[in-house]
């Protein structure tokens, strides 16, 4: 009841604004006036007559063969505490980035970065068995992912440009190698995992841990991956966790390798697609197509090939202009370095 009272209430505050209104004003239009004056992307974006269009969609139903993705849905309750954080967050810390102003909303600041000019430092560390060689990856898998995640979040085709790059940061991370039969088998949410977590941690919030494993819920179902958002707040529990198997190749040659540009869009403030079904505010993130529930397979709409949607790995190909905005967000107000400590 008070979850859904919670709901009610944030979908009445948005629905306060007429459709016209949430049409001409969405972050979707701004982000391309916030563009020409220096912003993350220089993308041009859906227009009014597109968001109109834009109805809710259901996907078709296709069953799901693999493993299911991640565990990365909060509450509703979360997520309305996650994003006032988020606005409070960008206006403690307006004076270290670039504020940028959406016309209409004037108590709402976003972060400008220009594209690519944010680079994450990623400490990789794999935890594999080491009575089945199968389970390790080698050097040049990860550093394959790693490259990987770069073409994703460097933008083209039909994906926006983002702020980020991604740095191996391998020879200063000695833990690169983990030989543990039974963490890696350890679910990705238990005391084993957790214990781990804090000994090999490596850097501050900005920096990205990307953890392989063979990645287990609790109850022993398979998962391609799990991340903690920008407002977590224990530090040595921050980080990525994907399946050994998610990798590029995996499986048969079924996987992409896309879990990691999943998980690290959740690690930098991205829900899913499908968050609230088509009941606003959804994503949080004004042009990505209102959905009612996951999409999986490869659907034929377009909107849906979306990083942030339960599609296959080869079919998800784009991340939103709203999205790469997201992100850009979360990293002013979370991520980014701040000089002389905090
Ligand atoms: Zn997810």
């Amino acid at each position: 009841m008070g979850v859904t009272h919670v709901r009610a209430a944030r979908r009445i505050a948005f629905a306060g604004m007429t459709a016209a209104a949430l049409v001409g004003t969405s972050l979707a239009g701004a982000s391309s006036a916030l563009a020409m004056g220096g912003g993350v992307t220089g993308h041009q974006t859906a227009g009014p007559q597109e968001r109109q269009a834009s109805v809710c969609i259901e996907p078709p139903r296709v069953g799901f063969a693999g493993a299911i993705r991640d565990i990365d849905d909060p509450t509703a309750a979360q997520e309305i505490a996650q994003q006032d954080s988020l606005l409070q967050a960008l206006q403690q810390r307006a004076g270290l980035y670039t504020p940028l102003r959406v016309p209409g909303r004037p108590n709402e600041l976003h972060a400008s970065f220009p594209t690519g000019s944010v680079t994450v430092p990623v400490y990789v560390h794999d935890i594999y068995d080491p009575a089945d060689p199968s389970t390790k990856l080698s050097f040049s898998q990860i550093v394959g992912q790693i490259a990987l995640l770069n073409r994703a979040f460097a933008g083209g085709g039909p994906s926006a440009p983002t702020a980020f790059k991604f740095d191996f940061r391998n020879p200063f991370n000695p833990n690169l190698y983990v030989a543990d039969a039974e963490l890696f088998q350890a679910p990705v949410d238990g005391d084993l995992v957790r214990e781990a977590k804090q000994r090999l941690h490596v850097g501050g919030m900005n920096a990205l841990n990307l953890y392989y494993s063979q990645a287990r819920q609790t109850q022993g179902e398979p998962l391609l991956g799990q991340a903690t958002y920008p407002t977590n707040d224990n530090l040595p529990q921050d980080g990525v966790i994907d399946a050994y198997d998610s990798i590029a190749g995996a499986r048969g040659g079924t996987m992409d390798g896309d879990t990691v540009v999943h998980e690290v869009g959740h690690w930098l403030g991205l829900y899913h697609t499908f968050e609230n079904g088509c009941a606003a505010p959804g994503d949080y993130v004004e042009d990505t197509p209102p959905e009612a529930w996951a999409a999986q397979g490869c659907p034929e709409e377009f909107g849906l090939h979306n990083y942030m949607d339960y599609v296959d790995d080869g079919c998800m190909d784009r991340f939103t202009p709203g999205q790469a905005q997201r992100m850009a967000d979360s990293w002013a107000g979370f991520r980014m370095p701040v000089p002389n400590g905090s």
